[in-house]
């Protein structure tokens, strides 16, 4: 077996993978072949060639283990193989002051720093091995991200292949990004489709990058197979994709740092980035060795839009890595760098008028609506007010020229009005006394509560529009063709009065609608975002019971208290039919959540949702827990380290699944600690209090055969 792989071998596999893949799409989704099926073969010959010679070059996304693009689910979650720590902030040069001051007097010595630029994008973790792209994860939580590698192929500036000598394994981390010049034609384009145009670049990168490229060719290919489908479809389908497709290829990577190494031996940072930038990967032209921190951040401060893309900052690192080493990290950042957040930019607007939305569970909140305006990076119109005392806190009229922030450089915000700008033209803001969606009278629920609401939960249109979209959100059911635009046209267009009949939408209910149909050729037909929702609800009804309890907007009831429910009680039946008294005993629901839950299915109109979406084919049992054996009730496990298969929250699912329970301290009362790859303190807690150890294979034992086994193959009794 050859290992020596040549940077050549690398770029030609990359170069006939690329080829492949194109005449597949081609072939598959556009049906419009390149090259003739000989051309096609004989490229596919060659590739599985260099690959019998170099089997290293075989990544798990290789066409010659794929058959017409079969894949791993894109999302799910991917461990890094190190931590991925986020950045203190400093806001002042008395907090830069201070960092530099321990890191002195920790060294003896002022160090030789480096600076470079904090780019406002999306952080990703890419794998390389010997020199072949083998993931791309978002941050996520540090520990465990999304898998983004199928969407990452698409983005031209990830290379697949590293060029150089790389090293055998590379762990590498960086920014995904927009400039500000794709942003702007992104959003023009968005809000030329009738959407909503993305806050700012980095919530654009993160949308792009989540979009379901999968879903889409699976749908093309699924219509081809269709005889019935229109060549007005397909087209449409197929620029649908094409437009996704460009949209990932416009995304920018600047990498900044490096985790899990081996093959080589770095001495600092700017040797690490000199080795990126050999390998091929896109390194800043603007981060510098050897700086004046101060020097450096004020510089930026005067520059920071000379650069193509969003800045909210520099960071300043030790450059030396045996120096970080002594520095280490706190449990949640590196000592040895910092993040310098540059003030928000303040910009001043007319405030045109202020308005109130109705929220999903009733709530009125006051919104200004401003005259548009560029901020940060980004156009900004509407801010939210949070509630009528803020608006007088703010001292804010109608009319007044205001000062408008993004804080945190997200969130725009309304500091406070103009004063001198004031013509006596201005006036006071009124909350209303009437819902403007449905006309009740809104309230506050208890003496005191600065919010109001509307109380009309039922048939109020605004909280019915806000109940649908949360039912299609990623937190819920993950119905794409289920958004803000889509719910507010079913209740609009009167095809819903009741979330309980969304899964008894049909084909010629949504030919009642003008948001779902277009005109072809002078007959309306049903268009894209009626095909999406109709497939997107079918699949939607065999989620897990927990995203189904979550779908119901029980109040309190988020993703944790759901997961809990549905694991303890099993069907939704069950759940209904439970006291407030037994619910509120359960680990994560408690007095308040429990009495919402027995309010919720106390109301006629809120349980026939759930027995019209039973009589729907909705899900209303736990399945999977169902045929799982409780092996472990009463046992309780702490796990710690990385284990092999296993991410950090499948490893603990793997154990409440199984009626154990998963806490994150050790004590007496612990019965194991699991231990996988780089244990933390919790290790040592455990042989310190004598709780049983398990490695890897002891926690397959438990899992498989249960405690007792566990401790049988620990020796004990
Ligand atoms: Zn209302």
């Amino acid at each position: 077996m050859a290992t020596d792989i040549s940077a050549r071998d690398r770029a030609r596999w990359v170069e006939l993978v690329e080829q492949i893949e194109l005449h597949r799409r081609h072939y598959y989704l556009q049906d419009k072949p390149v090259i003739s099926d000989q051309e096609y073969d004989k490229l596919f010959r060659e590739l599985i060639l260099l690959e019998e010679k170099f089997p290293l070059l075989q990544t798990a996304d290789s066409p010659t283990l794929s058959v017409g693009g079969a894949k791993a689910e894109p999302f799910e979650p991917i461990e890094h193989l190190t931590r991925m720590y986020s950045l203190d902030n400093v806001f002042d040069d008395a907090e830069l002051e201070s960092w530099r001051n321990r890191i002195v007097k920790d060294l003896g010595a002022e160090p030789v720093y480096l600076g470079e630029l904090k780019i406002d994008g999306l952080a990703v973790d890419l794998v390389y091995r010997n020199g072949m792209l083998a993931s791309v994860a978002t941050r996520g939580d540090g520990r465990v991200g999304e898998d983004v590698t199928y969407n990452s192929q698409f983005i031209t500036a990830i290379p697949r292949a590293l060029t150089g000598n790389p090293p055998k394994l590379l762990e590498v981390r960086g920014e995904i990004y927009f400039t500000l010049a794709d942003f702007d034609k992104l959003n023009g384009e968005v809000v030329a489709l009738g959407k909503s145009a993305f806050a700012n670049p980095r919530n654009a990168a993160a949308g792009s990058l989540r979009q379901r490229i999968d879903r889409r060719e699976e749908e093309i290919v699924k219509a081809t197979n269709n005889p019935k489908t229109s060549t007005a479809k397909l087209a449409s389908l197929r620029d649908d994709l094409t437009h996704a497709q460009r949209i990932l290829s416009s995304l920018q990577l600047t990498v900044h740092g490096i985790g899990a190494v081996e093959g080589v031996e770095l001495d600092s940072q700017s040797s690490g980035y000199k080795l990126l930038a050999d390998c091929g990967l896109p390194t800043s032209m603007h981060y510098k060795v050897g700086i004046d921190p101060s020097e450096f951040i004020s510089y930026w401060q005067q520059h920071r839009h000379d650069v193509e893309h969003e800045i909210d900052g520099v960071v300043v690192k030790v450059d030396n890595f045996e120096l970080q080493a002594k520095l280490g990290e706190t449990s949640r950042a590196p000592r040895w760098a910092i993040a310098y957040k540059y003030p928000p930019e303040v910009v001043t607007t007319k405030l045109i008028d202020i308005k109130v939305s109705v929220g999903r569970t009733g709530r009125i909140t006051p919104f200004a609506q401003m005259q548009p305006i560029k901020v940060a990076g980004s156009i900004v119109e509407m801010a939210t007010l949070h509630n009528q005392e803020e608006v007088k806190r703010k001292k804010i009229l109608i009319g007044d020229t205001v000062y408008l922030r993004k804080a945190g450089d997200v969130i725009p915000e309304v500091i406070g009005p103009v004063v001198e700008a004031r013509t006596g033209a201005e006036t006071e803001f009124e909350m209303p006394s009437k819902c403007p969606a449905c006309g009740s009278k809104i309230s506050a629920e208890k003496v005191g509560d600065v919010d109001l609401r509307c109380p009309n939960a039922q048939s109020c249109p605004a909280q019915l529009i806000e109940r649908l979209f949360y039912i299609g959100s990623r937190s819920a059911l993950d119905i794409e063709g289920l958004g803000q635009k889509a719910a507010a046209a079913l209740v609009d267009e009167g095809l819903l009065t009741s979330e309980a009949d969304l899964f008894n939408l049909t084909p010629s209910s949504l030919e009642k609608s003008s948001f779902f149909t277009k005109s072809v050729a002078g007959e309306l037909q049903l268009n894209l975002a009626a095909e999406k929702l109709l497939a997107q609800l079918q699949i939607a009804k065999s989620r897990p019971l927990w995203r189904i309890l979550v779908a119901l907007s029980i109040r309190h009831v988020g993703p944790t208290a759901a997961q809990a429910l549905a694991t303890h009680f099993k069907s939704i039946e069950a759940i209904a039919t439970s006291e407030a008294a037994e619910l509120a005993e359960l680990d994560g629901i408690g007095e308040a959540i429990a009495i919402s839950i027995k309010e919720w299915f106390g109301e006629s109109w809120r349980s026939q949702i759930v027995t019209s979406w039973s009589k729907a084919g909705v899900n209303m049992i736990a399945q999977q827990q169902q045929q799982q054996s409780q092996e472990l009730t009463l046992v309780t496990v702490v796990i710690t380290g990385s284990l092999p298969g296993f991410t950090r929250d499948s490893a603990a699912a793997a154990v409440t699944d199984r009626g154990g329970k998963v806490t994150s301290t050790v004590s007496k009362k612990t019965d194991f600690v699991v231990v996988g790859e780089n244990p933390g303190s919790k290790f040592d807690k455990a042989q310190e209090l004598g709780v049983p150890v398990l490695d890897a294979a002891g926690f397959e034992v438990l899992l498989t055969a249960g405690a007792q086994a566990a401790r049988a193959s620990l020796g004990l009794s």
